[in-house]
């Protein structure tokens, strides 16, 4: 036997719901080969057993690309533009959350948000922009 079995009174980590963080724990019941309940050695509160959760992210996650993120988020408010006036975009009118404006650059884009007094983040086609605006 080269694996050793856990059993009744053995040490163990657990997820504990008390104190909501993986703490040390003794085995106080077993279901076949795995422990079903434990008590926490933190708080001395039995629960049922919850193994350790990884914290850390698989290696094989794709980092998603920013500019794809952004084009699909675009993608995803363009139907919200429809039938919606743009306002011609100038540094003196002032552009709410969820606005629409019109560059002569970059073309149609949604308001995300308030950057600050003066500056508003602005979602184009080709991605996020910073403008001012009063
Ligand atoms: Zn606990």
């Amino acid at each position: 036997m080269s694996s050793k079995k856990m059993s009744v009174g053995d040490p163990i980590e657990s997820r504990c719901t008390k104190c909501r963080k993986i703490t040390n724990h003794i085995i106080v019941a077993m279901t076949d080969d795995s422990p079903a309940r434990v008590e926490c050695n933190t708080c001395k509160g039995q629960h049922n057993y919850r193994p350790p959760v990884a914290r850390k992210t698989p290696a094989t996650r794709r980092t998603v690309d920013p500019k794809v993120a952004q084009q699909k988020e675009w993608e995803s408010l363009r139907p919200s533009l429809e039938g919606k006036r743009p306002t011609a975009y100038s540094m003196t009118t002032a552009f709410k959350q969820g606005s629409v404006m019109e560059h002569p650059v970059f073309g149609l884009g949604v308001v995300l948000g308030s950057l600050g007094p003066g500056k508003v983040e602005v979602l184009f086609e080709d991605g996020k922009k910073k403008m001012r605006c009063l």
